[in-house]
């Protein structure tokens, strides 16, 4: 059995600065990550993504709605769907390829697999093929991260009703987009949609959108969508959204889905 100073649950960026900075202090580290690469939420369907794919709808708005009053006169920009998402994905190989760089640089071990502490100092890999290795170390760090939160009542098929990282994967730009939260990654994600041309409907179950941010981005940023062309509506309480095949739901109090 392998022994290791510390072993790191999680490569997100809680995760892998941890071990590098373990690393470059003189300990022997390992890594466990069950994704097939390494950067966690924030690299591989999180920071990255949603702000490649920001970046990208805000140049394709600019082109059809801004030149023009810049003394630009370009044609109509058509949108290449696919060619975003590969520009999208080319982004986060090279940043998720960076990780695994450093991680390389700084002699750390890296597991590909799911980690279970098994007791004090004692850690299983579960590689997806089945095969269990055990690592034994002094010490444990978990930076496992979050998971998308299920509303109770909806599926999320990854189809029709989506998580956030289903949103950055639609093959077309849908027609209208009903996002539920209006905080700052249904806000950015529906920026982006809105932008490639969907309605873009925000449920919001708090009295104003952006709750938690100051509040003059909060007050500004409904106004500031509208100015852009965006058709973005933030609509606050008791709004349904009809899901095939289901009958329709709103969020009620305590931020419960009541399906109907
Ligand atoms: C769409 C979107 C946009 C975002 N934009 C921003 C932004 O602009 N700025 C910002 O600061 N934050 C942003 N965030 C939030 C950011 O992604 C998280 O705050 C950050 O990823 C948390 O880092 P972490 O290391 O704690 O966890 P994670 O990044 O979630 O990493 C945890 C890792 O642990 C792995 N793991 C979990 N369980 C196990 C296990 N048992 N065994 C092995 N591996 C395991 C997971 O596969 C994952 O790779 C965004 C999130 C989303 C979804």
């Amino acid at each position: 059995m392998s022994q290791y100073d510390l072993v790191v649950i999680g490569t997100g960026p809680g995760g892998y600065v941890c071990a590098i900075k373990a690393a470059q202090l003189g300990l022997k580290v390992a890594v466990v990550e069950k994704r097939a690469t390494h950067g966690g939420t924030c690299l591989n369907v999180g920071c990255i993504p949603s702000k490649a794919l920001l970046h990208a709808s805000e140049m394709f708005h600019e082109a059809g709605h801004g030149f023009e009053a810049l003394g630009i006169k370009v044609a109509k920009p058509k949108l290449d769907l696919p060619a975003m998402m590969t520009h999208k994905q080319a982004t986060i190989d090279a940043n998720v390829g960076g990780v695994a760089f450093l991680l390389k640089k700084n002699k750390i071990e890296a597991f590909h697999g799911t980690g279970k502490i098994l007791g004090q100092g004692k850690v299983s890999v579960t590689a997806e093929d089945g095969k269990v290795t055990e690592l034994a170390t002094k010490s444990i760090v978990i930076a496992t991260g979050s998971d998308v939160m299920q509303l109770p009542g909806v599926e999320i098929d990854e189809k029709q009703v989506v998580s956030s990282t289903g949103a950055l994967t639609l093959e077309k730009v849908p027609d209208h987009l009903v996002v539920v939260g209006g905080g700052v990654i249904g806000l950015e994600l529906g920026s982006v949609w809105g932008r490639l041309g969907a309605k873009v409907t925000v449920v919001e179950f708090m009295d104003k959108i952006l709750g938690p941010m100051d509040g003059d981005v909060s007050k500004q940023f409904p106004a500031s969508a509208g100015q852009a062309g965006h058709d973005l509506q933030a609509v606050v309480q008791g709004h349904r959204c009809c899901q095939e095949g289901q009958g329709s739901g709103s969020l009620g109090r305590a931020g419960r889905w009541r399906c109907r």
